[in-house]
């Protein structure tokens, strides 16, 4: 942090990152309390909703209630049902024109995200970058992996075999603060592109960059209630709109991610549950150590750690630690904390002051039970009012909150190690298993390490986006991290009903009459022996 960013902060500054926030919301989303879906003959609450960074009212939205959801679905099943017959290729045509109204509308996006969730304006924009990759790949794409598929069928050359993918149908999303842009867009996009229409439930503290995204979508002429969005409390629609989807889409934390599958269980609908982790990142004593200090700077404090598959725990090898702590503790304490909408600020304030509470506590726990605070491990209210430092802490052990539970803020604890088998055993000593990384020169042996972190992406010699940004593969957690996947083709499968349709030709599976259940078994069991023997 530098002087001049200290004594930019002033209430001048705010009023006009209010205005810059508000000019760019009413060019996306002019007609801004329309795109709530709303039950037009109940009486809407109106809740005031404030922006995160300038803590000023953006907006009072309608807050639906559970009752009115039944209103919301049924428009959406009429939508799903013409959505589906629509022909691929354009469907195709409209989420590419999608992805031109984001790309010709970057810079208000990004205004929006920030003003809404505080993040700094690089982590804003990996939220457009995700929508425009996941929205090219799924319109590039979906139509191979759902294409019908012939396979061999129960009796070869008489039985003709097909596997079709039918969509679910209404897909409900819930989607939490953190990246409110991506997360109401991507997976949506996913579903729709599948042939389901979406009902999207974003958190409370960020409902307006999704009802941008609708707003984008009608702009590129995909149908208008074909994307809905609903604001109001999880505890009050999550019953509702499990009851009424056909597919439940959550990301969120673990605890409530476990009580969604519970519920989609129960409803046995399926369910994808993106939730928690306590990343971890080990730095071996071959790896490139300058190139390793920016990857876990990055990797730590992207997003002032308030992204899921940040790095919460870093293990370096004790043959480096002297060369690499003070490396990565002095790039952390150059990082940028500011509260503005240009590129200079390299971490931004966090959204709410539980989040803050939460880091504040893990760091007073760990100093009180004996840990040391290499870097930062406070506010700085001269920048904002949840302005917080990066911040680095060394000796952190067992007994200590932040060793075990998820922070989800900019704070890293730092840990030796010395063999390759005592890292993989620390970085596996824990009940996520969302987002790991691998520091080293030899990728042979850093690859064959992954194979044993329990983690559902492992990056190698990158802290996450390598892994993230592959598009083509699949993203999931482990253990409490998760069900399911985003992205590649398990992304896109998962929002359709596989169905397998077998025509039988010529004669019926069954002995012939004219054989006999034993000539028949005899034939059938001839027919294995040369398939096993031959490996057929
Ligand atoms: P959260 O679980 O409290 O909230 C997420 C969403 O669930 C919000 O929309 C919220 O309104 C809704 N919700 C809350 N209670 C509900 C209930 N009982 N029924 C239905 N919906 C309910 O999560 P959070 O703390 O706001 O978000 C941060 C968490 O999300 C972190 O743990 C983070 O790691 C995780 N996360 C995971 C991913 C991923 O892809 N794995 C991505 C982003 C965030």
């Amino acid at each position: 942090m530098t002087e001049t960013i200290s004594s930019k902060n002033s209430a001048a500054k705010f009023l006009k990152l209010d205005e810059r926030g508000r000019r760019a919301l009413e060019s996306l989303a002019p007609r801004l309390q329309e795109l709530c879906s709303v039950n037009p003959e109940s009486v809407p609450v109106m809740e005031a909703k404030t922006s995160a960074l300038t803590d000023s009212v953006i907006a009072e939205l309608p807050v639906i209630k559970g009752e009115d959801l039944e209103s919301v679905f049924s428009r959406a099943r009429k939508v799903a049902k013409a959505w589906v017959a629509t022909d691929i290729r354009e469907r195709k045509r409209l989420v590419l024109a999608f992805v031109d109204t984001v790309l010709a509308n970057r810079d208000a996006i990004l205004d929006v995200i920030q003003w809404e969730n505080g993040k700094s304006r690089g982590s804003a924009f990996e939220e457009v970058y995700d929508v425009v990759l996941n929205s090219r790949f799924y319109a590039k794409h979906a139509a191979k992996m759902l294409r019908s598929k012939r396979v061999p069928g129960a009796m070869p050359g008489l039985t003709h075999t097909q596997i079709n993918y039918i969509p679910k149908g209404v897909v409900g999303i819930i989607s939490p603060w953190n990246y409110p842009f991506n997360l109401a867009a991507s997976d949506a996009i996913a579903a729709i592109m599948a042939g389901n229409a979406i009902v999207l439930k974003p958190d409370s503290q960020t409902p307006f960059s999704a009802l941008v995204v609708k707003s984008l979508m009608e702009r590129a002429g995909l149908p208008k209630d074909l994307f809905q969005v609903v604001i109001g409390a999880g505890r009050e629609l999550g019953t509702p709109m499990i009851e009424l989807s056909n597919y439940m889409m959550f990301t969120g934390s673990s605890a409530t991610g476990r009580s969604i599958a519970e519920r989609a269980g129960k409803n046995l609908i399926g369910c994808s549950a993106e939730l928690g982790g306590k990343n971890a990142m080990i730095i071996r004593a071959d790896a490139p150590i300058d190139r390793a200090v920016a990857g876990a700077v990055k990797a730590c404090f992207s997003s002032s750690g308030q992204l899921c598959i940040s790095i919460e725990r870093l293990f370096v090898h004790r043959d480096i630690w002297d060369e690499f702590v003070p490396k990565f503790v002095a790039q952390v304490k150059k990082m940028n904390l500011d509260a503005s909408m240009d590129w200079k600020a390299d971490i931004g304030p966090l959204i709410n002051d539980s989040q803050v509470e939460k880091v504040t506590e893990h760091i007073n726990d760990a100093v009180a039970k004996g840990a040391k605070v290499l870097a930062g491990g406070r506010l700085v209210p001269e920048v904002s009012k949840r302005a917080f430092l990066p911040t680095v802490l060394e000796g952190v052990t067992p007994d200590m909150q932040v060793f075990g539970e998820e922070t989800f803020g900019p704070l890293v604890s730092l840990y030796k190690f010395d063999t390759d088998e005592q890292a993989l055993s620390l970085v596996n000593d824990t009940n996520y298993g969302l987002n790991s990384a691998i520091w080293s020169g030899d990728v042979k042996i850093a690859q064959s390490m992954a194979l044993r972190v329990e983690a559902g992406t492992v990056n190698i010699n990158d802290g996450y986006a390598a892994a993230w940004g592959s598009i083509h593969a699949p993203s999931g957690g482990f253990k409490d991290s998760g069900l399911s996947h985003r992205h590649g083709e398990e992304g896109i499968v998962k929002y359709t009903d596989v169905q397998t349709v077998a025509t039988q030709r010529l004669m019926p599976i069954g002995a012939p009459k004219l054989l006999g259940e034993k000539v028949w078994a005899n034939l059938l069991h001839s027919y294995l022996k040369v398939q096993q023997r031959f490996d057929l």
